[in-house]
This record gives C-alpha cells, structure tokens and sequence, in this order.
C-alpha cells in the first residue's frame, strides 16, 4: 500500500506522516527532510537546493523526480510507504504514477489536509524553522495553491482522496485519518 499526503505548508504533513507509519509499518518518506539533510550535509544537492528552499519556490520537478526514483527500492515499494511532500506539482505526480506503474501499483490512498491561512501562518511562524520567515511563508501559501493545491484533482478521479481538517489535537487528527484509513 501506498499513501500519499497533501496538504499546505505547516498543516501537519510531517508530525502525522511518523505516526502513520509507525502505527500501520510503513516507511516514511518526506522530501522536505531528505533535502534538508543534503543541505546540513553540504552535498550538490544540498548547495544547489538552499536558496531555492530558503525563498519558498520549489525545487525542480527533475531533481525531486530523481530523489523519490532513489527512494522508492522494490523493497520498499514491496512493503508500503507513505509520502510526504511529494508531490507537489502536477508533473510530479505524473512521474509517480509512472514510477508507481513500472513497480506494478496503480493505485494510491490519498490523505489531503486542509487548515485555514491564518492557522498555517501561525504554526509555522511558531515553529522557528530557518525558511519559516514571514515573507518565505508567504510565498510558500502562493505557491502551495499555484502548484500543489491542483494535485488533489489528479487524484480525485482514480485514488481515494480523504479530506481531514487539521484543527484538533495531534491525536485526534491522527485518529481521524486511521478511521478513514480502515
Ligand atoms: P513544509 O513542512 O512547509 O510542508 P517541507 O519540509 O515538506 O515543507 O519542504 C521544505 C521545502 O523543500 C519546500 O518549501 C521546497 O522548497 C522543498 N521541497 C520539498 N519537497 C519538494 C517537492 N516535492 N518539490 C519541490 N520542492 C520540494
């Protein structure tokens, strides 16, 4: 099984990402650390992903394309995973499935959380991150619905797609998205 989940920045994706994984055995699989750690790590990817990431914009759908093939081994394909950050552009989408295709699974379950604006602004401001600066945050929203909001409707027509409002506590989001998981 595969499970992808969407949703704006600051909704919550990574903290209900571990505990998904945790509780059903998948393995977890967020972008948005992978490249952090390639920048703390000081690789090519990681010079070349910095600035790009610092100013809210999105890296290349070549480049993430490329990370998630390293990532997604027949292993653990075989064993089921959940993604997080990935993807986020229509193209990026496209690519899994075609990567999903030639692995022999067609057909993701879809978790898409939602939070108002203001609440985003909130938690991310709160959460002190380096590229959670007010102006970055901004352009990640902007972003967030040029790019990624659209991915939902790739989805919608062939994959399960769950709504889950992201007000609540850590616990109760989470037991709503293992209920619909059933
Ligand atoms: P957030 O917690 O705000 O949702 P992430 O930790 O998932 O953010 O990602 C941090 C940054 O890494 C993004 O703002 C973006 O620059 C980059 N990034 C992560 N995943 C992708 C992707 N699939 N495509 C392009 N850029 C990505």
């Amino acid at each position: 099984m595969y499970l992808i989940i969407l949703g704006p920045p600051g909704a919550g994706k990574g903290t209900q990402s571990i505990l998904i994984a945790e509780k059903m055995g998948l393995k977890h699989l967020s972008t948005g650390e992978i490249l952090r750690k390639a920048v703390t790590d000081g690789t090519p990817l990681g010079l070349k992903a910095k600035e790009v990431m610092d100013s809210g914009n999105l890296v290349s759908d070549e480049i993430m394309v490329g990370i998630i093939k390293d990532a997604i081994s027949d292993d653990i394909a075989r064993k089921g995973f959940i993604l997080d950050g990935f993807p986020r552009t229509i193209e990026q989408a496209r690519e899994l499935d075609k990567i999903m295709d030639s692995l022999g699974y067609n057909s993701a379950k879809v978790i898409n959380i939602t939070l108002d604006d203001e609440e985003l602004v909130r938690r991310m401001l709160g959460r002190g991150r380096k590229d959670d600066t007010e102006e970055t945050i901004k352009n990640r929203l902007k972003v967030y619905k040029d790019q990624t909001a659209p991915v939902k409707e790739h989805y919608s027509s062939k994959s399960a797609v769950f709504d889950i409002y992201g007000i609540g506590s850590i616990s109760e989001i989470n037991d709503k998205i293992l209920e619909v998981l059933q």
